[in-house]
């Protein structure tokens, strides 16, 4: 364990600020995320150094599809969540709230990462924003050697923690794991709301730092799969991000508490995906639907594909080294090369 960065004293009490919970911890108490404790009036991040899974993966997995596309990642997780999400598929790791995990020291990790040719590091399966100090220093280390670090997130980070992701994280993919409705998060998420989410979506465009979102599409009650919600969350991209930035609807599969809840029908996807484009956004992708003609990226300008993926492999790349439409020249929107200014 380490002595956290993320936090505050207040009143006798500590306040940890890596995350929109901002819990108030008394001496001996831990937080929500069950990872983070108050000793002897300092907070400690018990977790750090344990990494609780580590795997080589395809950054089309995370998703990141116009991010240095065709990437490889040394994808790490270590324990503990600050959502409670119902369907977690990462529940035996995230919900409950163990420290677990071989010790690894951030050079230690940047080694394996290098030793199996891995282009970056991505801090995902649990929520990386509770174990940020040994993401940011794991960061630091892989910068120096010329890797790329990438988040996937929920997006409840605090406006605290920004700052100190701008340190060395060049790319995230926000993850709704639902909808961006409210109602949804407060019955199977344990979120009041999803505001703090939204704020954070504006706070990483400010803060530089290339973004892609995602939503999961579960069908319960019209809550998870509402198509107006759908048109809400596109319109407020569009506005607020803009039209490039790329949308994944990906496919709910049974899991955890929610194993009676069927998988996500491929036209519920297909309709959020059609809602979207209407909306104005330029690159929309299904995901979890191997196969589909909506896992590429076509050219919004002449309307070829440009990019034809298996699940998480790319099959056919015809985009232009300097990123545009070989047909017509228009600007596919890929990052090809890694942050060089913080
Ligand atoms: S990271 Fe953990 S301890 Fe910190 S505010 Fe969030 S849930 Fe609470």
């Amino acid at each position: 364990m380490k002595e956290a960065y993320l936090y505050s004293n207040v009143q006798g009490k500590v306040r940890c600020t890596a995350c929109n919970r901002y819990c108030l911890l008394g001496e001996g108490q831990t937080g929500f995320c069950g990872i983070r404790k108050n000793i002897d009036g300092r907070l400690f991040l018990l977790s750090y150094g344990r990494a609780a899974a580590l795997a080589i993966d395809p950054i089309e997995k995370k998703p990141l599809y116009h991010y240095l596309p065709g990437g490889r990642v040394l994808s790490l997780s270590s324990s503990g969540c600050n959502w409670s999400c119902s369907y977690c598929q990462n529940y035996e790791i995230s919900q409950r709230r163990e420290i677990m995990g071989e010790y690894l020291t951030p050079e230690e990790i940047v080694k394996i990462a290098m030793n199996s040719g891995a282009d970056g590091i991505s801090y995902t399966y649990n929520e990386p924003t509770i174990f940020a100090e040994y993401a940011h220093d794991i960061g630091v280390v892989a910068r120096k050697r010329g890797l790329f670090s990438t988040y996937v997130s929920n997006g409840y980070e605090s406006a605290e923690s920004i700052p100190y992701l701008g340190e060395f994280l060049d790319a995230i993919s926000i993850d709704f794991k639902g909808n961006g409705n409210d109602l949804f998060g407060r019955k199977y998420i344990g979120i009041l709301s999803y505001t703090p989410v939204f704020d954070t979506l504006k706070r990483l465009k400010n803060a530089g730092i290339y973004t892609e979102v995602t939503d999961l599409v579960v069908p319960v009650k019209g809550l998870g799969d509402n198509q107006e919600d759908a048109r809400t969350l596109s319109r407020w991209i569009m506005d607020n991000l803009g039209p490039d930035t790329p949308l994944h609807f990906t496919r709910f599969h049974p899991d955890y508490r929610m194993r009676d809840v069927p998988a996500t029908p491929v036209e519920t996807l297909e309709r959020h995906h059609a809602i979207a484009k209407e909306e104005g956004l330029k690159f929309v992708y299904i995901g979890n639907v191997p196969g589909h003609p909506l896992e590429n990226t076509y050219c919004p300008n002449c309307g070829n594909e440009l990019v034809r993926r298996y699940e998480f492999q790319i099959k056919k790349y015809e985009i232009t080294p300097e990123g545009r439409c070989p047909f017509c020249g228009q600007d596919m929107h890929i990052v090809r090369k890694r942050r060089t200014s913080w």
